[in-house]
């Protein structure tokens, strides 16, 4: 079968290599110039903990024929062709691309997505004192996080009245940023009118003076190819549980993909969506059923969870800010329906393990959040997780899989069954794991 993909990003690496295994005859477009990097990781390169050489993702198999630094501009759905090349099924992986909200002289302002974005960023902050970065959701932290980390005086300008609202509700965004205050970085609330040559003006008149400016104002799914191409699109490219477009020939996966309503942003469905379509074009019958995800802040002295909803039959709460701790535990019929954990959170584990599994959940609530139940499945206790337990999100693997896997220290478990490999905040799950076996 002929298989083009559009898009070389972590979906679309991950499925060519999936498929060129397979034996699949692939030819992939990516418009970036370089191999495929582990974007997730970007946020280490800004910091200065992580280097270029160990981002990047395994390269697929050499029978991949992988044309870098093309962007696709249009789809000839009826001769199923893309740049001349024919297909039997064509995949857009696309991934997303920043807002940038309308702000008087805004343009030219760097933002935070891909690898070219992250190094004129590092280069920009050389030698310069302080940074505004605009837009305070998970990016924006991280962001500004990483420029602390470089010695820069941050600031975070967010137009919403709390940091990452989309994941937290209002008191965990207080506890955040009070905990970034702890950090250096200074929080303003309230929407940028524009850009000067001395930093930022905010529409209530405050100035916010800087010598660098980043943009993290979020994403949205990259649609215009499949838009122009004529496919239904409606946030991102509809697709069904097949992950079929309105065209039967064409499948959408990763960021640029709208599933059930909803478009992830996220590595986890993207790389499970990823896996589907291996399965899909090798004759078997996958088909994806959502995904469960969780969304973790990786700053360097900040610990931060967020899953699933906000409301539910009963509601648990625990804040301690001068320790900057936050807990917000939904349970809706016996089962963990969302949660918050921002900081030293015990139980952050099993309430994790809890949510993946749909569990009940045990009967002394306390245990959820001050991690004191005996038998708790905690990340920090490994030996006591079921197999089932989900330990690298990122790809889906279960301690079952890493004790199975005969490999004996974290790079040979990564290597057997590619856990720690997508965000590495399971590494020290499977650190943990890998001694207990040995
Ligand atoms: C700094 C940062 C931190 C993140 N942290 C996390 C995290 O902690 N956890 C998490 O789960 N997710 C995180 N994410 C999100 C995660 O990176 C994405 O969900 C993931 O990259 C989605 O993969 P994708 O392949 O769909 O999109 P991408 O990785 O964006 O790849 C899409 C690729 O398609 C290319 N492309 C687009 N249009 C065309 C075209 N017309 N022709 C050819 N090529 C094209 C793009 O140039 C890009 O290279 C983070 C993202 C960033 C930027």
């Amino acid at each position: 079968m002929r298989t083009i993909i559009i898009g070389y990003g972590m979906a679309g690496s991950r499925l060519a290599g999936e498929l060129a295994r397979r034996g699949h005859d692939v030819t992939v477009f990516g418009a970036e110039p370089h191999a495929a990097y582990n974007r997730i990781l970007l946020s280490g390169l800004l910091a200065g903990t992580a280097a270029e050489s160990t981002i990047m993702l395994p390269e697929p198999p050499d029978t991949v024929d992988i044309r870098l630094g093309v962007e696709v501009t249009s789809i000839d759905r009826a001769a199923r062709t893309v740049n001349g090349v024919p297909y039997d099924a064509l995949i857009l992986a696309t991934g997303a691309e920043p807002i940038t909200p309308p702000i008087e002289g805004i343009s030219g302002v760097p933002v935070f997505r891909t690898l070219d974005d992250c190094r004129r960023i590092v280069k920009d902050a050389e030698g310069v004192q302080s940074a505004v970065v605009v837009g305070g959701g998970l990016l924006g932290v991280e962001a500004a996080r990483g420029l602390a980390e470089r010695g820069l005086a941050v600031s975070i300008v967010h137009g919403a009245p709390h940091l990452m609202e989309r994941q937290l509700d209002g008191p965990g965004g207080e506890v955040l940023a009070a905990t970034l205050a702890r950090l250096g970085i200074t929080v303003h609330f309230g929407q940028t009118a524009a850009r000067t040559p001395w930093g930022l003006l905010l529409s209530d008149g405050l100035a916010v003076p800087a010598d660098l400016v980043v943009m993290a104002c979020g994403v949205k799914p990259s649609t215009t190819l499949a838009k122009r191409a004529g496919l239904a699109v409606g946030r991102g490219v509809l697709v069904d549980d097949t992950l079929r477009t309105s065209d039967p020939a064409i499948f959408a996966i990763g960021d640029c993909a709208e599933h059930r309503g909803v478009t992830a942003g996220l590595l986890g469905p993207a790389w499970a969506q990823a896996d589907v379509i291996a399965g899909l074009l090798s004759g078997l019958p996958a088909s994806y059923q959502g995904s469960r995800p969780v969304t973790r802040l990786k700053a360097g002295q900040i610990d931060l969870a967020a899953m699933g909803v906000a409301e539910g039959d009963e509601v648990l709460t625990f804040t301690d800010p001068a320790r900057g701790t936050y807990a917000r535990i939904v349970i809706e019929r016996d089962r963990l329906a969302g949660a918050i954990l921002i900081g030293d959170n015990p139980s952050a584990g099993q309430v994790i393990q809890l949510y993946d599994r749909g569990a009940p959940v045990p009967s002394d609530r306390r245990s959820l959040l001050l991690g004191r139940a005996s038998g708790a499945v905690t990340a920090e206790s490994p030996v006591l997780m079921p197999d089932s337990a989900v330990v690298c999100r990122c790809n889906g693997v279960t301690k079952g899989e890493i004790v199975r896997c005969g490999a004996r220290d974290v790079a040979g478990i990564a290597a057997a069954t590619r856990a720690t490999t997508g965000c590495g905040s399971c590494v020290d799950a499977v650190a943990g794991l890998a001694r207990s076996v040995t």
